[in-house]
């Protein structure tokens, strides 16, 4: 079992295969970065399947496959097929902005992933192409029916913005309920690398445009899910939010992360890595599991969005979401 500094049980993994994305998301990437990582510093799937093993031998049940975009990743079925058939019945997830599902949506499902999280913003197609910057919501609505079509889990994520999707948060919750799917509301967590000009909005503020519509009952969160569940006393719906700024966040934090470099990050907001490259480079189990230690001894307590630090409100994080993967 793996256990932080904390005393917090870690078992899950989330694994982000590439800082690239066809998406500009004015919360995320909003600019083309300066330079991208040169691909030969990518961890290659049979490097990543290294670490992969090390992590689901110490303890880790759940994988998620993110990015930038992890469907821009070529060959991603063969390494979901890797991890699929070591551990036939690990949690394997991913999360896409669903443009290219329509395509590998099937590939996908067959290899053995089991659940998928898509980004859906806005269910107008301008607002859509004002946050992402690009023409995106034709592929997207499609990708989400091919992926329920081949029987793939489908939560939807949405990041409500003040003044640019903030009016569909109910059409989007009504989408995703008529889908028979999960909506989770994810506050918009400041960081260095989104457009200035964008303001998130707090989870007190989603709930209450929700309450303009339903009576809504507070259920609570799901192990160490960062969802925090409702239910729609009307119809029995229940959807989640993901609010880091509330102070019992961080309690329950079961997950670290690797970028696609091979960095091993304890804590979404801090700067703190430690590089596993040259282990797994090297196919070194045992350093690769002593990194795995030590990043988990000086895992974070807390992050900084939190309302109660220091009396300020929503610190702003160095890290870019498109690298660590959110
Ligand atoms: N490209 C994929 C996508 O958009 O779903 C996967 C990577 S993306 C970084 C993972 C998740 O992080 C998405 O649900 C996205 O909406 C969310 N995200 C990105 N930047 C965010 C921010 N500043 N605050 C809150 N969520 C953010
Ligand atoms: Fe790309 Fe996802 Fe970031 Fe949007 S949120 S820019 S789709 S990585």
């Amino acid at each position: 079992m793996l256990i932080d500094g904390h005393g917090r049980k870690v078992d899950y993994l989330r694994i982000s295969l590439t800082e690239r994305c066809n998406f500009r998301c004015q919360y995320c990437m909003p600019e083309k970065p300066f330079s991208w990582q040169p691909k030969e510093n990518l961890l290659s799937f049979d490097e990543l399947f290294l670490f992969v093993k090390v992590a689901i031998d110490g303890g880790v049940t759940k994988i998620r496959l993110t990015g930038g975009e992890p469907l821009l990743r070529e060959d991603l079925d063969k390494f979901i097929k890797m991890i699929y058939d070591y551990k036939p019945d690990i949690d394997l997830a991913l999360t896409t902005n669903g443009f290219l599902l329509p395509q590998v949506a099937l590939q996908l499902k067959e290899a053995g992933l089991s659940r998928l999280n898509i980004s859906l913003d806005s269910l107008d197609e301008s607002v859509a192409h004002k946050i992402a910057q690009k023409a995106v919501l034709p592929n997207v609505l499609k990708g989400i029916d091919m992926a329920l079509k081949v029987g793939l889990g489908v939560k939807i994520n949405m990041v409500p913005l003040k003044g640019i999707n903030d009016n569909e948060i109910v059409d989007i919750l009504d989408f995703a309920r008529e889908k028979g799917i999960k909506v989770r509301f994810i506050e918009y967590m400041e960081n260095h690398h989104a457009d200035k000009n964008i303001e998130g909005m707090h989870g007190r503020e989603i709930l209450s445009k929700i309450k303009e519509k339903y009576t809504i009952k507070a259920l609570g969160r799901e192990g160490a899910s960062p969802s925090f569940n409702y239910l729609i006393e009307e119809n029995g719906y229940e959807f989640g939010l993901i609010d880091p700024h509330k102070h019992d966040f961080c309690e329950n934090c079961n997950r670290i992360r690797l970028t696609a470099e091979g960095f091993l990050i304890p804590c979404l907001y801090f700067d703190e890595a430690l590089s596993i490259s040259k282990a797994v480079k090297s196919g070194d189990i045992a350093k690769a599991s002593e990194i795995l230690g030590e990043v988990l001894k000086n895992k974070p307590k807390e992050n900084r969005w939190n309302d109660e630090n220091n009396g300020k409100m929503h610190e702003s994080s160095t890290r870019a979401f498109y690298v660590t993967g959110g």
